[in-house]
């Protein structure tokens, strides 16, 4: 009998079959307060990580995009401002308590987007629809980065771009400092504000087992991405991948 293939969720080995459950069942308990946790956890700066890839974007009016694993619609609804209404952004996400109240979110906000709940490994859009393609904080919750990645490229058209924002590998003299803020705090508050102490565990673990800067970059190129670069934000903390689709 063949053993299933095995994959991480945070520091656990699973099989590969029953991470997409896991995944969900963080995000379906922790919907109600992400804004608010990635506010306090990041102490606001995500919201500079995220104005940092807009401006990468090169997103202009007219533009289309996709937004993958938007969650609750920070960049969807940022990206909807530039394109005006000749563009469109589209919110997607796998997980339907997050989508929907990212949503419900932008609509209290004024702003009305298409809205798909799919799983990045297999987009629901035909091939170069998209001028560009984000996705923001989503990848290493991702089962097959690496066939997520070869849909991204596929719905980009020629000229497009992928930015992924993404936790990284931090720079080395910080990374005791940082280690026990991501063990020893973020869970704390997890379980203060959240009440969901797992969940926030496993946010932290899921940070030190996703691939670093460099190899990243070379699963990007490996998707079919080109021009591929990074930008380490807050000494690495966090790292804006770009590639390009040619
Ligand atoms: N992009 C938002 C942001 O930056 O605030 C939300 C990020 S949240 C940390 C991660 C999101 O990835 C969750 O909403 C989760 O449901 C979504 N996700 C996880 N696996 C996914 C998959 N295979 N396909 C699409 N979305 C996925």
């Amino acid at each position: 009998m063949n053993t299933p293939n095995q994959t991480h969720f945070g520091f656990e080995q699973i099989d590969e079959a029953d991470k997409a459950a896991r995944v969900a069942g963080v995000f379906d308990s922790v919907f109600p307060r992400y804004d608010l946790m990635n506010d306090l956890m990041s102490g606001g700066l995500h919201r500079l990580w995220k104005a940092f890839a807009i401006a990468r974007s090169g997103v202009r009016e007219g533009a289309r995009v996709l937004d993958v694993a938007g969650g609750t619609g920070d960049l969807a609804r940022a990206f909807a401002r530039r394109v005006g209404k000749n563009g469109q952004v589209w919110l997607t996400d796998i997980n339907n308590a997050m989508l929907t109240y990212g949503r419900d979110r932008l609509v209290n906000k004024g702003c009305l987007l298409p809205v798909a709940q799919c799983d990045a490994e297999r987009l629901p859009f035909p091939d170069a629809c998209f001028d560009c393609v984000t996705v923001s904080f989503g990848l290493r919750n991702m089962t097959h980065k690496d066939q997520a990645l070869g849909e991204m490229f596929r719905v980009l058209r020629p000229g497009g771009r992928l930015l992924a924002l993404e936790f990284s590998r931090v720079w080395k003299p910080l990374a005791p400092l940082y280690d026990f803020y991501a063990f020893k705090i973020i869970p704390r508050v997890g379980q203060l504000i959240a009440s969901d102490e797992a969940s926030y565990r496993y946010l932290a673990e899921s940070i030190h087992v996703h691939p670093d800067q460099e190899t990243l970059a070379a699963m990007l190129r490996q998707a079919g991405f080109e021009n591929v670069d990074y930008f380490n934000l807050t000494l690495g903390v966090v790292a804006l991948h770009r590639g390009f689709k040619y």
